[in-house]
């Protein structure tokens, strides 16, 4: 017989954690009360930001339909709010008569840390319960010590994980006077998007799941010869789930635990994958734990020293644009930058080349990469973007040895010798076979007659030299980078960095008030 409920009624809130396997909040909710109303929240002022973009939004939107369909088999179904959280839910909670909400905690943007916190001490005036669930290994508490970091996380990935429950028992809901919901999964045009132009994977924990189990049966013993090559990546050779751990449609940990049940007695290749692979779903976490220590990483340089260098207003127009249309000269950057403007996903090498090109080639500043990518990426996250972005763009890190900056050429030969990525995203240059295809610029007037390429007319020259600048990037940044190598030496390195007060122009442009979004426009959960 079930044992005696703690509340009678609880609300889930669902935020970037859209699935029912290995769901805390959820299982715990369905423990603890004797009804459950699962939640997701649209806020206007999310969909306004500059870095959403309508193909992450439209899978955002199947995760949700998913969900719903999940919830239903359950006996439950997913009620759709509309407004800003901090407002909405303590309004939807005493409506429903709730006793208080479950959720998976999380850390993505600082504007969503604030809303948590805004949200904990109105529940608290209430008297109501806000409790908050690991969704993956975060620590809370205490000085962050990168060992004992790895060890916890290693520790939460062993748990046991929480099976879906079988039924959820939700109430058929009264309209709560003042509070608007969507009585159907919205379309991009209800929420006052354009129409998305990519080619998707499909959202949602079901696509999720065999993609998952397709990529461990039948891919992971040559996932690690994959990565590199954006072509090998693109054809599944990598598992492509990052847009699936974006919105929590998996759970971190049970994709460890799977990894570790089929890594005894595989083959010593399928093992070295599966090491691999797990050791970046741990990257995955700690890039997310170092945006909730620093959370100015997402709008400003980590350190002082770099601000002059490289100004967000002093891009160059004509050479971002180059980047951003894929058409710098560079067959491989521009091959990388089509792909991933049109697909939403490009591999991790690629993606690191595109971004030393933007910030190191062309010394722009890596604010206006992310953006884009952010804009782009299906699985566009800013702890991953922002903090990999200044990394890319060699600015954290000061004590690492070398500034890594991707040579363009030198890729093409490596990973793409068979020129098929590019042959595939910049068609004006089928006709080139490699290695010719490689540098179109070299080519002699006859050749470009022979070829039917023109440089200037059908493909641009290079808008910069690489090389040269290169070198140049590295006699700029290197100064800098030694600077304040020295001071971690002399443990004086926080005496350099930006702070959350440096930050505080860089809100407002990166956040509108709630009066600046369009009223018809609503936003995503985090998206
Ligand atoms: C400039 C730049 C921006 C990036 N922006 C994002 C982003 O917004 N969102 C995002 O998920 N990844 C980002 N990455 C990391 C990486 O490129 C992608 O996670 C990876 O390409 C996703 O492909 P996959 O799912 O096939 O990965 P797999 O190789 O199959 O790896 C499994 C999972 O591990 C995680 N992962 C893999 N590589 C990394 C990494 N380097 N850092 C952190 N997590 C990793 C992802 O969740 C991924 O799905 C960025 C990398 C760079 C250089």
């Amino acid at each position: 017989m079930r044992a005696l409920s703690q509340f009678k009624r609880l609300v889930v809130w669902f935020r970037r954690d859209l699935r029912v396997h290995d769901h805390a909040a959820l299982a715990q909710a369905c423990q603890d009360a004797e009804e459950v109303i699962p939640v997701f929240i649209l806020d206007p002022n999310q969909f306004a930001h500059k870095e959403v973009g309508s193909g992450r939004v439209q899978f955002l939107l199947e995760c949700l339909a998913d969900l719903d369909r999940s919830l239903i088999a359950r006996g439950s179904y997913l009620t759709l709010l509309r407004g800003n959280a901090v407002d909405v839910l303590p309004r939807f909670v005493a409506c429903v008569g709730a006793q208080g909400v479950y959720y998976s905690l999380d850390i993505e943007r600082w504007s969503g840390q604030q809303r948590d916190r805004a949200l904990i001490q109105r529940f608290a005036e209430q008297g109501l319960v806000f409790r908050g669930f690991l969704n993956y290994y975060l620590q809370l508490e205490g000085e962050y010590d990168r060992e004992r970091w790895h060890a916890e996380w290693t520790r939460f990935s062993k748990q046991p994980l929480y099976p879906p429950p079988e039924h959820i028992p939700t109430p058929q809901l009264e309209p709560c006077p003042g509070i608007q919901t969507y009585s159907y999964i919205p379309t991009l045009r209800d929420l006052g998007l354009p129409p998305n132009t990519q080619r998707l994977l499909p959202g949602g924990e079901t696509a999720a799941r065999t993609r998952l189990f397709t990529f461990l049966d039948q891919r992971i013993a040559t996932y690690r010869a994959c990565i590199s090559s954006p072509s090998r990546a693109e054809e599944d050779g990598t598992s492509r789930l990052s847009p699936y751990f974006k919105f929590g449609c998996l759970s971190i940990r049970a994709c460890v635990q799977e990894a570790r049940r089929r890594y005894i007695g595989a083959p010593p290749a399928v093992q070295r994958s599966l090491q691999a692979w797990v050791s970046r779903l741990q990257w995955r976490d700690h890039f997310i734990q170092k945006f909730a220590l620093y959370p100015e990483a997402e709008f400003v340089n980590l350190y002082r020293p770099f601000d002059a260098i490289r100004r967000y207003e002093d891009a160059d127009p004509k050479l971002l644009e180059a980047w951003q249309q894929g058409r710098t000269g560079y067959p491989l950057v521009d091959a990388s930058m089509r792909a991933l403007v049109e697909t939403g996903l490009i591999n991790f090498r690629m993606r690191a080349m595109l971004a030393t090109f933007l910030t190191l080639n062309l010394m722009i500043d890596w604010r206006h990469g992310a953006e884009w990518f952010m804009r782009h990426l299906l699985d566009g996250d800013a702890c991953v973007d922002h903090w990999q972005w200044q990394m890319q763009a060699g600015i954290t890190q000061p004590t690492r040895p070398f500034l890594r900056a991707y040579n363009p050429l030198k890729q093409c030969h490596d990973h793409d010798p068979e020129a098929r990525f590019i042959h595939k995203y910049v068609p004006e240059l089928r006709t080139l076979p490699p290695p010719l295809v490689f540098e179109p610029h070299k080519l002699s007037p006859f050749e470009q007659t022979w070829y039917g390429v023109h440089i200037g007319r059908d493909y641009p020259a290079p808008i910069v030299d690489a090389e040269a600048t290169r070198k140049s990037a590295i006699e700029i940044i290197t100064p800098i980078r030694e600077l304040l190598a020295q001071a971690e030496r002399e443990g004086r390195l926080d005496d350099y960095r930006n702070t959350l007060s440096d930050v505080t122009p860089w809100l407002r442009v990166a956040a509108p008030q709630a009066d600046e979004a369009p009223a018809e426009m609503v936003a995503e959960e985090e998206a």
